[in-house]
């Protein structure tokens, strides 16, 4: 099959590509426009959880399908413990079933957006042609969510069959992006119930660091979401994934020497990685592809976080396309002074320069939550900037920032 006459077509239909196509949906500028989503996946599993932090105010322009809300985050740091007043903010969890099965019955409603399920082999960014199993399919602009140049997340295995973006494997790899840093956020997440009730539904813990960190960044984080169960997910920043059976481990231990349960049965496990790294995913122009969500540099490089960022930054270029008649990629990249402050705490990160858990602890012992919210949400005053950049120790930091001076012309 051979069809180049849409307006647009989104090679890849997760989270960005699909918030995007919601937002064409509801704006009278693109209802004559012809519309194709491409996904080799129905979108039919609950794949992922995304938590965020959010304002009762920024919720009315996020998506309507929050599945959990916890208003006090706990900390559990080197030598501090403390329950973070994350107000205005509150902690959110969207079940990712939750919010494709919403986005779906919206667009089926729209008759010049069409989905159809294929494998995307690779696109002709010039002419606009993304090639599937199931032919070519152009159009005038395409949304990339799917493909990535740079392999920015490990091969499928046995543990991590499918990536959830694929690489093209063409490039020279990770190298041929030097000077960039690359990490993983990679997780597994044990969904438990206990016969007897042990979980405040209140409190969530945000990062408990009192596990071995083993020269990475290593933490737990638990959201309880009724007396009996909750999510334990341990998390690991570091270049590689550990072995299968660490994850378990170290979760079955955390579940009995820290939440003190001995009796639970485990419903759901899920296991995740997402890439953390500097390299600049969105170029200015690329032909007729626009390169969007994790592939186009959504995930915040220093914090994995994407679902909020996705939401802003899609809106932001629906809003600018609709006033200049033109898609403008370069609104969806981070203000320069984001990029680099994630680029130095990133080689911080990589090179244990300064510990993840020391880091953290430093940041949330010294300075308000809300405002460490406000600084990785990139919304901070520059008051703000000047207190965060004087909490965690000031050396290891300015060493790693004269490193990256030399590259500022490439973050
Ligand atoms: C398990 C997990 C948990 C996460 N949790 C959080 C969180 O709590 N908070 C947060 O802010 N962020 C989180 N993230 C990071 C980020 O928000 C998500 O990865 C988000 O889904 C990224 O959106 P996206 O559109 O780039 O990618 P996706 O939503 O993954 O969409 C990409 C789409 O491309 C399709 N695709 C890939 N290759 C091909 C191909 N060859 N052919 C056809 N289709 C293809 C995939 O099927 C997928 O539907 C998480 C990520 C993961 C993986």
């Amino acid at each position: 099959m051979t069809e180049l006459n849409w307006d647009i077509v989104f090679a890849g239909s997760g989270l960005s590509g699909l918030s995007l196509a919601l937002e064409c949906a509801r704006r009278p500028f693109f209802q004559d426009k012809k519309i194709l989503l491409l996904d080799r996946d129905e979108k039919t599993k609950n794949d992922r959880t995304w938590c965020f932090w959010a304002t009762d105010e920024e919720m009315a322009s996020l998506p309507p399908v929050v599945f959990s809300t916890w208003d006090k985050c706990l900390f559990f740091g080197d030598g501090f413990e403390a329950a973070l007043d994350i107000a205005p903010y509150r902690y959110r969890m969207v079940r990712g079933l939750d919010f494709y099965d919403w986005a779906k019955a919206i667009l089926s409603k729209s008759s010049q957006i069409e989905r159809i399920m294929a494998n995307i082999n690779g696109i002709d960014a010039l002419n606009g042609i993304v090639h599937t199993d199931k032919g070519d399919f152009g159009g005038d602009w395409v949304f990339n969510s799917a493909l990535t140049k740079i392999p920015v997340l490990p091969a499928s295995s046995a543990m991590y069959p499918q990536p959830p973006l694929t690489s093209l494997g063409h490039d020279s790899g990770q190298d041929a992006a030097a000077p960039h840093t690359f990490l993983l956020q990679h997780f597994k997440g044990y969904l438990i119930k206990s016969p007897s009730p042990v979980f405040d539904v209140r409190a969530m813990t945000f990062m408990d660091y009192r596990i071995e960190q083993k020269g990475e960044t290593r933490f737990v984080y638990v959201l309880p979401f009724s007396a009996t169960e909750a999510l334990v997910e341990f998390t690991v920043f570091s270049p590689a994934l550990c072995p299968a059976d660490e994850y378990d481990a170290m979760l079955r231990g955390y579940i009995r020497d820290f939440l003190k349960i001995t009796t639970y049965e485990v419903l759901e496990t899920e296991f995740g990685v997402i890439p953390m790294s500097d390299y600049p995913f969105t170029p200015h122009t690329e032909g007729r592809v626009v390169h969007i969500g994790t592939a186009g540099g959504f995930v915040k490089a220093s914090s994995g976080y994407a679902f909020k960022r996705t939401q802003r930054r899609i809106k932001a270029l629906a809003d600018a396309w609709e006033r200049s008649g033109q898609p403008a990629p370069e609104l969806l990249r981070s203000k320069w002074r984001y990029r680099f402050y994630d680029a130095v705490l990133l080689r911080v990160l990589k090179d244990n320069a300064v510990a993840g858990k020391d880091f953290f602890t430093s940041l949330f012992q010294q300075l308000p939550a809300p405002l460490v919210f406000r600084f990785l949400d990139e919304d901070a005053t520059f008051a703000d900037d000047i207190r965060l950049l004087n909490a965690p120790p000031a050396w290891p930091f300015f060493k790693k920032a004269l490193r990256q001076m030399r590259y500022y012309s490439k973050i």
